[in-house]
């Protein structure tokens, strides 16, 4: 298992890139720690893939390094690198058995044949392959041959790291569940380095211990999932984790108030954006609610209100900007006044997308974009 540092790292697909726009992955410099479960996170063509096949040695990236517990391993073949990867479709061999197909990456090192015995017993215990494991992999499921895939990832205790590309896309929504609990567990039990690319944020949430969320080829916040929801340090994070994402309401600020459409929002602190730049408002849907009787609140009209099981979810208009605020289950709602009141701890100020510190935090910070 291995620390992975990507060092100045960048990746365009052109032979001569002139503009940001001409880069997949744009220059990140970030430390992973050994063990470590990440999960890259983010939309469509964010960069997921060119970014894990740069770590496995399958993309020489055109600028910067990548090392592996401190070796410069950049210009390295993934058998060099010594990985283990799992892709979106199973990766076995049909004509042999269940318990040979997971042997074969033990048995192609040299592992000692008693080893290779308990380690595949292991396995197929883990994942419920006992069963099986004499029957020709040809016959079997989809479900079950991407098991198999993630053993033959799995079985190797010596990897530096196991890279999971999208692997439970072809399974069924019970069996990825149990599949995803499973992965979590044997993280736990054998603390590889892991790193699991997805387009799903459930999917990222529950498997990993730190999310790196992608953006048009950048990373946006590296996070627990606890950090992620509690403190976007982006609005596309904000927007992309949370179901619904966070409220993004244009606004000016004026020391410790966001004044959105002529009303004044309290926030916990003194703000400084920078002139002329795009300054944004963004809470979540659950730290705003329905003043009470005798509050002052901002006013919005209701659109709808819709009940998705553990409480109610209003869609609302702030001067024109549509809002979602949670209604906790049995909150009454009068039928004419509506009012709003914000957290002014969970609010947070966005500068051209980015989170803002507070003033007496940001010393020294310099915002150039
Ligand atoms: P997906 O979830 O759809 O797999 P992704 O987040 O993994 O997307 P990448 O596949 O890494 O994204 O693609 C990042 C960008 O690089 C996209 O704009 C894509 O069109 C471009 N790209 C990817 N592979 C190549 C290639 N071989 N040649 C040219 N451009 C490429």
């Amino acid at each position: 298992m291995s620390q992975i540092k990507l060092d100045q790292l960048a990746h365009s697909y052109y032979p001569d890139p002139a503009t940001a726009e001409d880069f997949a992955l744009k220059k990140m410099d970030y430390l992973w720690d050994d063990g470590g479960a990440y999960a890259l996170l983010g939309p469509s063509g964010c960069g997921k893939t060119t970014l894990l096949n740069i770590i496995s040695g399958l993309l020489v990236p055109s600028r910067g390094r990548i090392l592996f517990d401190g070796e410069d391993v950049t210009a390295k073949s993934p058998e060099e690198r010594n990985i283990a990867q799992v892709f979106q479709f199973p990766v076995i061999y049909d004509t042999m058995t269940v318990a040979q197909n997971l042997e074969f990456p033990l048995a192609n090192r040299g592992v000692d044949r008693s080893e290779i015995r308990k380690r595949v017993d292991e396995m197929l215990d883990t994942l419920e392959l006992s069963a099986k494991a004499g029957r020709r992999a040809q016959g079997l499921t989809a479900d079950e041959k991407q098991k198999i895939s993630l053993g033959r990832g799995l079985v190797r205790y010596d990897v530096n790291a196991i890279l999971f590309d999208e692997p439970l896309t072809v399974i069924d929504p019970h069996m990825k569940w149990q599949l995803r609990t499973k992965l979590k567990e044997l993280h736990q039990r054998f603390s590889h380095t892991m790193i699991y690319v997805t387009h799903d944020q459930t999917e990222a949430l529950t498997f990993a211990d730190k999310v790196v969320v992608m953006y048009e080829g950048e990373v946006v916040q590296i996070g627990t999932p606890e950090e992620l929801f509690e403190r976007p340090d982006h609005t596309f994070v904000g927007y992309f984790i949370g179901s619904p994402g966070m409220n993004i309401l244009p606004c000016v600020v004026n020391g410790n108030n966001a004044v959105v459409a002529g009303h004044s929002i309290p926030l916990d602190t003194v703000y400084q954006p920078p002139r002329g730049a795009r300054v944004e408002l963004g809470v979540r849907p659950e730290f705003v609610r329905f003043a009470h009787a005798a509050e002052n609140g901002v006013p919005v009209s209701i659109e709808s209100i819709d009940n998705v099981g553990r409480h109610r979810i209003a869609k609302v208009r702030l001067a024109g900007n549509p809002m979602n605020v949670i209604v906790p289950e049995g909150e009454m709602l009068s039928s004419t006044d509506h009012q709003i009141v914000f957290d002014a701890q969970r609010c947070g100020i966005y500068v051209n997308d980015h989170r803002l510190d507070a003033a007496f935090a940001g010393q020294g910070k310099r915002y150039d974009y």
